[in-house]
């Protein structure tokens, strides 16, 4: 027998129709993301991430710049929400997470595009910045669910989750890959105006351990379940790395955790000379070092 995602068996029992409902209750009083706007998005109305009662999405694709075990041979099935409920003045897709660039789709697109990425081979389906559109997706994966989608799910968020929402989203998705981009609350507050950030961070990625467990990879090479962590290290130790793997190495020793150098100034960065630079080469080899010390060991180079 061959690996089944766990939706499929809640979705047998009927319980996944009652996730939908219960998810998109709360978008009634948004409080989908620690923010709590509290706006009613059923009617429309926008709180911090600019997003109303229709998901928008800037594109849908096989994407092969992603970790090789989402990737394999024939990418990782994405579709790219737009706008954020973060505020990274340094963020790398602001066209599309600030700028608001895409469309709004009903879940009948939404989910003819999860069926069209399966049936080009994608491994998976990569929801990137899902977090404001949850409820959204749940509703077009119960089209999709029945019509045949079958390959697991990838929840790809900048970590920022409410817990409730979270724990609506056990066993349906398989694969968690929240991003832990800071250790520390109040440089979370300056750059992304999220204060509580790293408190939060650490609840729901420990929510998500739970649920899914480490990141199992098939005799293939890629990926099927489990828990995926993204920690880009920015210029002058900001984001903390040294609390990061410490908490991560707490969670597990066998957390696959990918270091990332890609750090670039984006967006308004030039108004902050302390974000004003990629990164040199001692910051990363810093981060490494930092990782192994506390005994992580998977998702990173070690050379
Ligand atoms: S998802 Fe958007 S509207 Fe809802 S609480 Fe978060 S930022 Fe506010």
């Amino acid at each position: 027998m061959g690996f089944s995602p766990a939706y499929m068996n809640l979705f047998k029992t009927g319980e996944f129709t009652e996730r939908v409902s219960k998810a998109v209750e709360i978008l009634g009083k948004c409080r989908l993301c620690p923010r709590e706007c509290g706006v009613n998005r059923l009617n429309n109305e926008k709180g911090f991430c600019k997003s109303g009662r229709l998901a928008m999405i800037s594109s849908v694709g096989p994407h092969f710049g992603e970790e090789s075990p989402l990737v394999g041979r024939n990418g990782s099935g994405a579709i790219f929400f737009t706008n954020c409920n973060l505020g990274c003045l340094f963020c790398q897709n602001y066209d599309i997470s600030h700028l608001s660039e895409g469309r709004e789709v009903e879940s009948e697109y939404l989910a003819n595009a999860m069926l069209s990425l399966q049936n080009y081979g994608c491994h998976n389906i990569n929801f990137v910045t899902p977090t404001h559109y949850a409820p959204q997706i749940l509703e077009g994966l119960v089209i999709a669910i029945e019509r045949g989608l079958s390959v697991p799910l990838v929840y790809n968020c900048g970590g920022y989750e409410s817990l409730e929402m979270i724990k609506l989203l056990d066993s349906v998705v398989d694969i968690y890959m929240p991003d832990i981009k800071y250790g520390d609350n109040e440089i979370a507050k300056k750059y992304s105006k999220a204060p509580d950030y790293f408190d939060i961070v650490k609840s729901v990625i420990t929510e998500m351990h739970r649920q899914v467990g480490d990141l199992a990879i098939n005799k293939q090479g890629i990926a099927e379940r489990g828990l995926l962590i993204r920690h880009l290290v920015m210029p002058n130790r900001l984001a903390g790395t040294d609390k990061v793997v410490d908490f991560v190495s707490k969670l597990s020793k066998n957390t696959y955790i990918n270091i990332m150098a890609q750090y670039r100034p984006q967006y308004k960065a030039g108004n902050y000379p302390e974000l004003n630079r990629r990164i040199i080469t001692d910051e990363y080899v810093n981060a490494i070092l930092l990782a192994e010390k506390v005994g992580l060991t998977r998702g990173f180079r070690h050379e």
